[in-house]
């Protein structure tokens, strides 16, 4: 934690999967606890769950700042997204590699955050896949048409190689989980993205 209070990242970006919408299972509430005490940055939360609606006061309670819900893992999105707001969060979709941007169309003027994925939610480490910078481009017309204030994040094989591209595409957030955690400096790397 000290580490990432040193950089330079201007939010903390936390994974959480159920082993069911995803074949993974990571953090949940207790460590989001504990790392709320511990940092004062905005704690961006990535559910990759089948139960959202059930999470959202029991993640607000545990320090959420932003909520982000999977479009692929809601069947009532539009009641999912007011119950984050009204609980005090801002409210974001994500939408994996194979859902097009346009599924956003009816929400997005409700919507704080697009997360594009730019790889299958699930693992780290693993290929960023190009169609994302497209899909970033596409969010990023959709937002200035409906006069929507939503950020676009990229989640996903973000780096060096593809900063650019993704920023001069319209993203205005990008996660970098292994660009960072696997560098011998992670303050050090955290902070090269961030100035690239
Ligand atoms: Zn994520």
């Amino acid at each position: 934690m000290d580490q990432l209070n040193a950089s330079q990242a201007d939010w903390l970006h936390y994974d959480v999967m159920d082993g069911n919408f995803v074949p993974n299972i990571s953090f949940g509430l207790p460590i989001l606890q504990a790392i709320r005490k511990a940092t004062t940055k905005p704690i961006d939360v990535h559910l990759m769950i089948t139960q959202n609606d059930a999470f959202i006061q029991p993640f607000k309670d545990a320090g959420a700042d932003i909520l982000t819900v999977h479009f692929e893992a809601c069947t009532h999105l539009h009641r999912t997204i007011q119950a984050i707001k009204q609980a005090g969060m801002k409210a974001g979709v994500a939408l994996n590699p194979h859902t097009p941007v346009r599924v956003l169309k009816d929400i997005i003027a409700d919507l704080d955050l697009v997360l594009i994925m730019s790889v299958n939610p699930g693992f780290g480490g693993q290929k960023f896949i190009p169609q994302a910078i497209q899909k970033v481009k596409e969010a990023k017309a959709l937002i200035l048409e409906s006069g929507s204030s939503a950020l676009i994040e990229v989640d996903g094989g973000v780096g060096m190689s593809n900063i650019k591209s993704l920023v001069e595409a319209g993203a205005d957030v990008l996660v970098a989980g292994n660009a960072v955690y696997g560098a011998a400096d992670p303050v050090a790397a955290a902070n090269e993205l961030k100035n690239a």
